[in-house]
């Protein structure tokens, strides 16, 4: 396939679509302002659409002894389970009837070892892209590289540089949205977390009340997730013990609390971008929109993104028309400011009411496969997207 695009930003979201362009003969280069990809411990769910895109590309089997499958997600109290939803309910849907928690950044290695083997590949690191410019026919980026301003054309721009994106607005484009009240705790255990709480699924819930913990599991370690209380937030004391007391207070009574090996502390947003194209550059992945991290979905919306568009891109460079591109992108732009930006905003909500809400699902058969249909994103991308690849 005749064509050039360049991608900016070497994060899992542009790696991705990088491979999956180039692998359907498109030249591309990618522009990377850090000197290495980031390997920062991040986002860690993949759900199954993702799990269909990336197998296809040939990620899946480079990082499979790193990975911990998950074949269900489990709602409980410290009782018990209320509600339990196997994936393979969607069994008719996905080569993937289930979800992979895997580090994003082992992802983002395979993906850009795969593109290091391909001859039409150009991966510059130490590549800040300072603008981008769309004009009849062709994009434009102006980078800093090797001590000096240079610039690149392509038939297309994919702008994948995260949510601190300067480019987005330098295109003009708004990123309007809230910050999410509160802070993200992320507690790493070594210890299996089935001796504290027997009967655990790789990703279960625990409802406490109107208090909520995420548990996940890794294939080396467990990540409580939970949101400290304001009355626990204390700005000079943030340490070890800090996150044990924290750990403590929101575990029921009934639970021993886990070793801590680690944790990290966030703050979440929810912003998207007004538009996601303007002529022949898109915004993909973060760049585009964020949301809070329950339920993991911003990455993997990401990820369709990019696929989404590359597969307009593909149709535009056969055809000389622009059109599929800016299509697309307004497709994707829907797909952000309604699925993605509501279904991540009610898990944050009024809890107690939520835990009767997902127990009135779970009691009716075709309530649970419309709801494993939406936590797992199936309707959030089209089938034949993925069958594209
Ligand atoms: C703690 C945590 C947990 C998360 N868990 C999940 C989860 O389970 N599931 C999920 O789907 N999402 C999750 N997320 C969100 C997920 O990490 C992000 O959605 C993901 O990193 C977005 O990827 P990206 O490639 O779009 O952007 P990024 O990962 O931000 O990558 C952007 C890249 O662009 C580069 N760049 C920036 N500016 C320039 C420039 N001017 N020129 C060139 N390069 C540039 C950056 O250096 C970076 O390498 C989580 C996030 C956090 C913080």
């Amino acid at each position: 396939m005749n064509g050039k695009v360049i991608i900016c930003g070497a994060g899992p979201v542009g790696l991705v679509t990088a491979l999956r362009l180039a692998r359907a003969g498109v030249s591309v280069c990618v522009l990377e302002k850090r000197e290495t990809i980031n390997v920062a411990s991040k986002a860690s769910t993949f759900h199954p659409p993702t799990l269909d895109i990336l197998d296809r590309l040939g990620l899946l089997e480079p990082v499979r002894g790193r990975t911990r499958v998950v074949r269900a997600a489990q709602y409980r109290t410290v009782a018990g389970p209320f509600a339990r939803f196997p994936f393979e309910m969607l069994a008719d849907l996905t080569e993937h009837p289930y979800r992979v928690h895997v580090e994003q950044a082992e992802i983002a290695r395979a993906a850009l070892d795969a593109l290091e083997r391909l001859p039409h590949v150009r991966l510059l690191f130490g590549a800040d892209v300072l603008s981008v410019e769309s004009a009849d026919g062709a994009a434009c980026v102006r980078y800093w590289h090797d001590g000096r301003e240079q610039a690149l054309e392509a038939d297309f721009v994919l702008v994948a540089n995260g949510a601190g994106s300067a480019l987005r607005e330098q295109m003009g484009i708004g990123f309007d949205g809230k910050v999410y009240p509160g802070e993200v705790l992320r507690v790493i255990t070594r210890a299996p977390m089935a001796d504290f709480i027997p009967g655990l699924d790789g990703v279960t819930y625990l409802f406490d009340g109107n208090r909520s913990i995420s548990l996940l599991e890794m294939h080396d370690c467990w990540r409580v997730i939970l949101r400290p209380s304001d009355a626990a937030l204390d700005e000079t004391r943030r340490d070890r013990a800090w996150v044990e007391a924290v750990l403590r207070d929101v575990l029921p009574a009934a639970i021993a609390a886990p070793p801590v090996d680690g944790w990290d502390l966030y703050r979440a947003s929810r912003r998207i971008a007004s538009r996601y194209a303007v002529g022949r550059a898109v915004l993909i992945g973060d760049a585009a929109h964020v949301t809070n991290t329950r339920g993991g979905m911003n990455m993997n919306c990401g990820m369709h993104d990019g696929c989404v568009i590359a597969n307009a891109v593909l149709r535009a460079l056969e055809s000389g028309d622009v059109a599929p591109v800016l299509a697309a992108a307004e497709r994707r732009h829907r797909v952000g400011s309604t699925l993605l930006a509501e279904r991540t905003d009610r898990s944050v909500g009024d809890l107690s009411h939520w835990a009767e809400r997902v127990r009135a699902i779970a009691a009716d058969p075709r309530e649970a496969r419309a709801f494993l249909v939406e936590t797992s994103m199936l309707d959030m991308i089209d089938r034949e997207d993925i069958d594209a690849i």
